[in-house]
């Protein structure tokens, strides 16, 4: 086996992950913690500064329900996500979210986040529930928070550890274990609770940008389904595992569009100038009652532009060069001043890709587009699992202890494992948490986990044994490289092992082709889902035959067996939901109907540790009274 240095880190709470929801856990947890003398530990795979979703920062803040200034009420936020998500949402979850992220925006502001402000000092609104910042450093500022609450109670950050698989004990969480990616060495956490908060995944569908493109994709590719792969071998249940979530983009930079729909009021259109969500509003009818209520739930709105490009009428448009002269407009009879707010339209235009996307501004320059003259191209991505921003997928969790809710087994944020805690994208069925819920979901979390530790926190019982064979599993791609490295010409080409590569490209292939991915129009079926779990027994054989030429391959190796783990939980959710409720994010060709009277619940499912089966199963769905 490779060499290893086992490194064995005991702690009272482990965080795993360094992101938006994990930061907000290690703020809040770090207080707790150093009130009843326990140690907090936190885990990234990466640096926190630019880890994750947010790494290279945003242009707006997504959720902020401004109830200080009388804008909306917690109430309207439910609302809002209920008919976003076609009906299906834990709306306990979502309550409490929309309840603590105000406060959780105005501590950003305190550390040093710049949010708009208006003339009266108020803060400019991009849509009803967004904020417009300076985000260029959004996550540097999230973090130092983080770091300093740990630092301030004595906690400590790993950084460069990959984590794999969560250690459990009949039915409790006791730790995790993982690799640096940076030196040669295992490490074994052990703790009494674990709060998990690896993002979401990316990767695991056939992207648009292959080939010279490869890594371009809307969702950052660092987030591998780390999130689904802990929570389901942990044993942990299931929601939403259907829901992924597909943005309709600029085409290829993956530019972000709020700012045009919303900020700038832009129309999208078809190549032949129809404007599909008119042109195509009868569509929405057939998707009543969420059809028909606004906002239009963002699948919807997806799905017209998506019945243009069937009918032949892509490419699609955003029409930029409409909207900045129709803002530009009101300024016509005095031409400096229109020039004055043209340059400030155009400026705007810009910053928002180089606060987040700079990539969309460099294909832009490469193109000769000039936004306030000619329109440009938008299309739909390929999907993505973020459960925390427009998706659902994640773990099923109990609810707050203080809501009367149906969904409550113990500890806010808790998952059905004792112990282990989930956040962001990594919690399920409480989408449109963005970056500020998904931080004050971690905040809730973090003093949820700390009062189970106090009531009911148990020394680890850690297997040794379970251990050190997890430890020859993870290091195995590396032997195995080793062993047969020098049997072929080509290192690519071995019948002993496959690269992570290769193996990724088998996986997407899978998802695109059967699963409803860019190159089949979304669109699946059972048979074609059947014949995806055939193949997917094939890819399961050959994730042991994964072999890793150095630390980082063998990252990339984890990587894709999570991605493998996540898209079998994926295809086989969309089986068991027999009816179409999402389209625009897929399509049962099927079961093209959405079927109210016996698919209005959730989709749950559960690996079982024990034996390795699957179960699937429906969760009913519950409204807060009145609301
Ligand atoms: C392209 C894009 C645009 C967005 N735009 C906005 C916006 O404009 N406004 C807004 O409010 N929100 C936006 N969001 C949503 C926001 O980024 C997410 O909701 C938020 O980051 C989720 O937080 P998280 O903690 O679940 O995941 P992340 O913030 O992604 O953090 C995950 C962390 O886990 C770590 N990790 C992953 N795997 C492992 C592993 N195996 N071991 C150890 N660590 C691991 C990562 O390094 C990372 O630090 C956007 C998201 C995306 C992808």
């Amino acid at each position: 086996m490779a060499n290893f240095e086992t490194v064995e880190v005991s702690t009272d709470l482990l965080i795993v992950g360094g992101g938006f929801g994990t930061c907000g856990a290690a703020t809040e947890a770090a207080y707790w913690a150093k009130k009843n003398g326990l140690k907090v530990a936190m885990v990234d795979k990466a640096a926190l500064d630019r880890s994750g979703a947010v790494a290279m920062g945003l242009s707006a803040i997504n959720q902020y329900v401004g109830v200080r200034d009388g804008e909306n009420t917690v109430e309207d936020y439910v609302r809002y996500v209920r008919q976003d998500l076609m009906g299906i949402s834990r709306e306990d979850l979502v309550y409490n979210i929309a309840r603590h992220v105000d406060s959780t925006v105005h501590l950003f502001e305190k550390w040093g986040l710049k949010i708009w402000t208006d003339e009266e000092g108020k803060y400019v609104h991009e849509g009803r529930w967004q904020l417009m910042i300076n985000g260029e450093s959004y996550k540097i500022i999230i973090a130092e928070a983080a770091k300093n609450a740990l630092a301030d109670a004595g906690g400590e950050i790993y950084e460069r550890v990959f984590i794999t698989d969560p250690l459990v004990e009949n039915n409790r969480i006791v730790g995790a274990v993982g690799f640096s990616t940076r030196e040669e060495k295992f490490y074994v956490f052990k703790a009494k609770a674990v709060i998990a908060g690896m993002g979401g995944a990316v990767h695991v569908f056939r992207p648009r940008s292959v080939g010279e493109g490869l890594g371009r994709s809307w969702y950052p590719p660092f987030n591998s389904g780390s999130s689904a792969y802990f929570t389901l071998k942990a044993g942990a249940e299931m929601t939403c595992q259907e829901v992924r979530f597909i943005p309709v983009r600029f085409k290829d930079g993956y530019g972000p569009v709020g700012a045009w729909f919303l900020l700038f009021k832009s129309r999208a259109i078809s190549a032949e100038g129809g404007e599909y969500m008119a042109v195509r509003k009868d569509e929405l009818q057939n998707w009543a009652p969420y059809g028909l209520a606004k906002p239009i739930p963002a699948n919807l709105r997806n799905y017209l532009g998506m019945l243009d490009m069937d009918a032949g009428l892509g490419p699609l448009y955003m029409e930029t060069n409409e909207a900045i002269g129709k803002l530009a407009d009101q300024y016509k009879d005095d031409p400096k001043a229109f020039k004055k707010k043209m340059k400030e339209l155009e400026a705007e235009a810009w910053e928002d890709f180089l606060d987040m996307t700079i990539s969309q501004a460099i294909l832009w320059a490469s193109q000769n587009v000039k936004p306030e003259e000619k329109h440009s191209e938008i299309a739909a991505c390929e999907p993505y699992f973020i459960g925390s921003h427009s998706g659902a997928s994640g773990a099923w969790v109990s609810g707050p202890e203080d809501l009367d809710t149906p969904y409550k087994w113990g500890y806010a944020n808790m998952t059905t494992i004792d112990g282990l805690f989930a956040v962001g994208d990594a919690s399920g069925a409480s989408s449109h948490k963005f970056s500020s819920g998904s931080h004050a979901e971690g905040r809730i979390a973090g003093k949820s986990a700390i009062k189970y530790i106090v009531e009911k926190g148990a020394e680890p019982a850690v297997d040794t044994g379970k251990v050190e064979e997890l430890k020859a599993k993870i290091l195995a791609p590396l032997d195995l490289w080793a062993a047969h490295c020098n049997e072929t010409t080509d290192p690519e080409v071995n019948t002993n092992y496959i690269l992570p590569r290769q193996f990724m490209f088998r996986l997407q292939k899978i998802m695109d082709e059967y699963a409803g991915g860019v190159t089949s129009a979304f669109k699946t079926s059972k048979s074609l889902l059947e014949r995806a779990m055939e193949l997917f027994v094939f890819l399961k054989e050959d994730a042991e035959k994964l072999a890793a030429r150095d630390l980082y391959e063998l990252e990339r190796c984890w990587e894709n067996i999570q991605r493998m783990w996540q898209g079998e939980a994926h295809v086989r959710t969309i089986l068991f939901r027999e009816e179409t409720r999402w389209p625009g994010y897929y399509f049962r060709a099927d079961t093209p109907k959405m079927d109210e009277e016996n698919w209005h619940c959730f989709a749950n499912c559960k690996w079982d540790p024990a034996t390795g089966e699957w179960e699937m199963m429906k969760r009913d769905v519950w409204n807060i009274p009145g609301v």
